[in-house]
C-alpha cells in the first residue's frame, strides 16, 4: 500500500534530515535485506515492490517539495509491471534528476551498458555484498550532494536586488550596507514576496527559535531596513505593514 510504506519514514531520520533512499525490488528478502544495511547507515528508507508504485513515488521531485522526495533510487531491473530500464528511460525523460542505481540479477555486458545508457548512474550485479552496496549508494549521494550545491538565485523586486552570494543589496542603483540581521530579514522578505510575516513568525525565522526577547526587535530591524531601502519610510512601499498581523513584502 501506498501510504502504509511511506511511513516507513523513521523519526529518528526525519530529526537527522539524512539522504532518503527508494529501494524498488520485488524480492522480498533482497528488499528486506536492503532495508537493514541502508536503515543501519542512518538513511531512510521507503521500498515499493513493483514499477507502478516506484513510479508514483517519484512523480514529485521537485527540489522544495516536502512529500515524497528521494535522494536516490536502487532500482530493480526485472520487475513487475514496469522494468526496471523503463522506469529509468521515464524518469529522465520528465527530467528527474535523481541518482539511479541499477541493481540486476542479468549479469552480462550489455544490461550494464543499457541501463547506464538509459540514465542509471551506476550498476550492480546481483548477488553483491551489502557492504558493496552502502558504499556504492554512500558515493553517489556524494556526487549528488557536489552537484546540487545550491545556485543561489538574485532576488528582485522593483529597484532592489539581492545577492545572497555576494551578500550584496542594491537599491535604485547604489549598493546599501545591511548588518546580517537586516540582510537575512530582507532575503526572507524577497523570497516569498507578498506574504504576510507575523512577528513571531519572523523571529523565529531571522532570529532563531532560542532568540529570547519580544517582537519589538523586529519593529526596530524592519525601522532600520527602510531607512535604507524606501524613499519614503514613512511611507513604505517595500516593507509594508499588514495592521493587525505583521509585515509583508511588496
Ligand atoms: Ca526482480
Amino acid at each position: 500500500m501506498y501510504t502504509s510504506e511511506l511511513t516507513k519514514y523513521s523519526p529518528r531520520t526525519e530529526i537527522a534530515n539524512t539522504s532518503r533512499i527508494l529501494v524498488v525490488e520485488d524480492e522480498e528478502l533482497i528488499r528486506e535485506m536492503l532495508v537493514v544495511a541502508l536503515e543501519e547507515e542512518g538513511y531512510g528508507v521507503v521500498t515499493a515492490s513493483d514499477g507502478r508504485t516506484a513510479i508514483e513515488y517519484l512523480k514529485n521531485f521537485e527540489p522544495n517539495s516536502t512529500e515524497a522526495v528521494f535522494d536516490l533510487v536502487i532500482l530493480d531491473l526485472m520487475l513487475p509491471q514496469i522494468n526496471g530500464l523503463d522506469i529509468c528511460r521515464l524518469l529522465r525523460h520528465q527530467g528527474n534528476p535523481i541518482p539511479i542505481l541499477m541493481v540486476s540479477a542479468k549479469g552480462s555486458e550489455t544490461d550494464r551498458v543499457l541501463g547506464l545508457e538509459v540514465g542509471a548512474d551506476d550498476y550492480l550485479t546481483k548477488p553483491f555484498s551489502m557492504r558493496e552496496l552502502v558504499a556504492r549508494c554512500r558515493a553517489l549521494l556524494r556526487r549528488q550532494r557536489l552537484s546540487t550545491l545550491p545556485v543561489v538565485p538574485v532576488l528582485h523586486y522593483k529597484e532592489v536586488t539581492l545577492n545572497a552570494q555576494e551578500c550584496r543589496v542594491m537599491v535604485r542603483g547604489q549598493e546599501v550596507n545591511l548588518s546580517p540581521k537586516e540582510f537575512r530579514l530582507l532575503e526572507l522578505f524577497m523570497s516569498y514576496a507578498r506574504r504576510v510575516w507575523s512577528r513571531e513568525q519572523l523571529l523565529d525565522q531571522v532570529w532563531g527559535p532560542d532568540f529570547v526577547g519580544d517582537s519589538k526587535t523586529v519593529d526596530v530591524h524592519i525601522r532600520w531596513l527602510r531607512e535604507k531601502l524606501e524613499q519614503d519610510p514613512s511611507r513604505p512601499e517595500y516593507i509594508v505593514t499588514v495592521r493587525g498581523f505583521g509585515y509583508r513584502f511588496g
